[in-house]
């Protein structure tokens, strides 16, 4: 890179610890003139209520454009619950899974684009328009692969939002699966990205749910290891537990230690199976660099706590100087 070339980074990223990343690192570069590009988990999405719903891409587009209900951690500030109160009367949907009014338009806006026939990726830029987020929001891929929960052997199963919100991870899941992915392909653009980009980074985001379906799009993490960008991740894992969230119970199921060292084992170093080249744990886990390193990815010990918009800022500093920049 000369002084005089922009910073191009793509960033792999679920709903909240995605999104809060994502604001830190768009906030840190817009001084750098740098552009960011978000490939979205899609494996969250769902049809409800005759709508489509893009959880993570929707959590991404509401917290880099300032609008999202930061207490709640999901939705838009402000909301209100008229239309669903009536989906409810008329017993349509889940009740357990609340539609704001805002956040209804959203999807509205979403599903008549679909219906005219606009692929996803274009139905989101239609709807990235409208503010000025200092990114580019791109699904990992335009084929649908909502990811199920397989509870028994049998293959009896439900949907990861229903297992999520309604369920509460208490139910012990077999596996989850994101039926139609072996045949999907990365949406327009991604692919793209990742082989312009000057730093690929990993998201502190759920590694089974959110990362796990973006590297399993085929061709997607064969991309990320052909690029000649340093690959970063940053652990979601703090002393040994999910910040928020279930990626304990999903980190079971897949059979990965919930630490640092296990979900950085389980990205694995940039080669025939893995994708990264340094992983950011926090001081909480230092004891663990040695083990990250022996994996052969650098460790590199900094505070991982998003708690406000200075903190966040600061880990996006501390991931892009772990690559170099
Ligand atoms: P979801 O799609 O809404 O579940 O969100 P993500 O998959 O993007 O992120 C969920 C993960 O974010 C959880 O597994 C947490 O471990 C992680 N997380 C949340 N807050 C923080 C934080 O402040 N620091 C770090 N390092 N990870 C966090
Ligand atoms: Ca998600």
């Amino acid at each position: 890179m000369t002084a005089t070339d922009a910073l191009r980074i793509v960033l792999l990223a679920g709903g909240v610890g995605g999104s809060t990343f994502a604001t830190g690192l768009r906030d840190e570069i817009a001084g750098r003139g740098g552009s960011l590009t978000v490939v979205c988990n899609t494996g969250d999405d769902l049809w409800l209520s005759g709508l489509r719903l893009q959880p993570d891409v929707d959590s991404m587009l509401y917290a880099l454009a300032g609008v999202k209900d930061l207490a709640q951690g999901w939705g838009r500030a402000g909301d209100s619950r008229r239309v669903a109160d009536e989906l409810a009367a008329w017993n349509v949907g889940w009740e357990w899974f609340l539609l704001g009014d805002l956040d209804l338009g959203a999807h509205i806006a979403r599903t008549s684009w679909l219906r005219e026939g606009l692929s996803p990726t274009d139905a989101i830029a239609r709807l990235q328009a409208r503010w000025d987020l200092g990114a580019t929001l791109l699904p990992m891929t335009d084929t649908e692969v909502d990811t199920h929960v397989v509870l028994d052997a049998a293959g009896t199963r439900m949907h990861f939002q229903e297992w999520w919100t309604r369920h509460r991870a208490r139910l012990e899941p077999v596996r989850f699966e994101n039926p139609g992915i072996a045949v999907s392909v990365p949406a327009p653009g991604v692919l793209e990205a990742i082989a312009a980009a000057d730093v690929i980074l990993v998201a502190p985001s759920n590694p089974i749910v959110s990362i796990g379906p973006i590297l399993a799009v085929p061709g997607l993490a064969d991309a990320i290891r052909a690029a000649s960008a340093p690959v970063v991740g940053v652990s979601p894992i703090i002393g040994d537990a999910p910040v928020r969230g279930m990626a304990d119970v999903c980190l079971r199921v897949a059979g990965v230690p919930c630490t640092a060292a296990g979900v950085a084992g389980h990205y694995g170093a940039r080669g025939a199976d893995g994708v990264l080249d340094a992983w950011l744990i926090a001081a909480e886990d230092a004891e663990a660099a040695a083990s990250v390193d022996d994996l052969g990815i650098t460790a590199h010990v900094e505070p991982l706590w998003m708690s406000d918009a200075a903190r966040t800022r600061a880990l996006a500093v501390a991931a892009l100087r772990a690559a170099g920049i």
